[in-house]
């Protein structure tokens, strides 16, 4: 396997993959300077190998580098480095509906500053793995909130895909599966009422024909799946709206999913609140299911991209 990398964006190159050496005083070390990406290459029937929406990653990135301190690639130079990782691994990309290859983009502070400070070096690389469904291919997933910590405050860097932010949820995501359930859904830091997100995944509740989930305001990651679910649930009628969800409105829903480039739409099964277990609709008919089915119907090649969503790479 290969991964494209490169400490100038116009200048990347094709390495095997294996270690990379970084100063012990590198940014990304000592102060967290670094951002990640995750993104997925479907191959088609008749075998070309097409992107989800990079330039929404690119774009994504670039907001967390300006809020990171650190310079990022331009949308095509992104763009460009993730065609040329996943073309250099072809024939590692899954058969048609076999599954997938993930993409990881990753910006790094790799230059050495014993103080802190903005690192005065960095590196962009982007490495691939095939992949198969996250879960284990579980058809629906089950809740725990987590009552002592949270994932992300006001001010913070919540709305950012920095690797700064999965450190701190590492603790409640071990003991939730510990537990026995799938993923942890984290609470708003101010009043501990509202919903926030899971730990890799954006929430989204169901009532009637009415969808809703939280607004990404600096402390939930604007999750490119949730975006994408939005513009297919607006378009197949449902009426969706971003505001605040409070957890009691979460545990009165009829149905409950989450999204991500990991999960795609799965449906929750359970929310487990206090010892008290809610169980949602998961089984045929649902929203859910209807979404699912457009999304991946649009990624897979079954259903015409009217969206201009997906980009060739071969
Ligand atoms: N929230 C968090 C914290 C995540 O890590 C992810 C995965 N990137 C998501 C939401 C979903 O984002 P996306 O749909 O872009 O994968």
């Amino acid at each position: 396997m290969k991964c494209s990398i490169g400490d100038n964006f116009s200048q990347g190159s094709l390495i095997p993959f294996g270690n990379i050496e970084l100063s012990p005083c590198s940014g990304i070390l000592n102060y967290g300077q670094g951002l990640f990406e995750g993104l997925k290459a479907y191959r088609k029937e008749d075998g070309r190998i097409l992107l989800f929406r990079p330039e929404q990653n690119a774009l994504r990135m670039k907001a967390g580098a300006e809020r990171l301190c650190m310079p990022s690639p331009s949308i095509e130079q992104f763009v460009d480095a993730v065609k040329q990782a996943v073309l250099a691994n072809e024939r590692w990309v899954p058969p048609f509906g076999k599954g997938s290859m993930y993409v990881r983009p990753l910006l790094m502070g790799s230059g050495a500053s014993l103080g802190l400070g903005p690192a005065p070096e960095y590196t962009f690389l982007v490495y691939v793995s095939p992949v198969g469904s996250y879960h284990k291919g579980q058809r629906s997933l089950n809740l725990v909130v987590e009552e002592k910590q949270h994932r992300a405050s006001p001010g913070g860097t919540g709305g950012i895909k920095t690797v700064a932010n999965y450190s701190p949820v590492l603790d409640a995501l071990t003991r939730a599966k510990a537990q026995g359930f799938s993923e942890v859904l984290f609470l708003d830091a101010t009043t501990g009422k509202y919903i926030d997100e899971g730990s890799a995944c954006n929430i989204f509740s169901v009532k009637g024909n009415s969808i809703s989930t939280p607004p990404t305001h600096g402390t939930i990651l604007p999750g490119i799946t949730r975006k994408s679910i939005i513009e297919i649930a607006r378009k197949l009628g449902y009426q969706v709206e971003e505001r605040p969800v409070a957890l009691d409105e979460l545990l009165d829903a009829d149905e409950v999913f989450c999204t991500g480039t990991a999960v795609v739409v799965t449906s929750i099964g359970s929310v487990t609140h206090q010892g008290r277990r809610v169980e949602y609709k998961t089984q045929a008919d649902t929203v859910c299911q209807k979404l699912r089915e457009t999304l991946t119907g649009i990624q897979m090649g079954g259903l015409e991209d009217t969206m201009g969503w997906m980009v060739e790479v071969n």
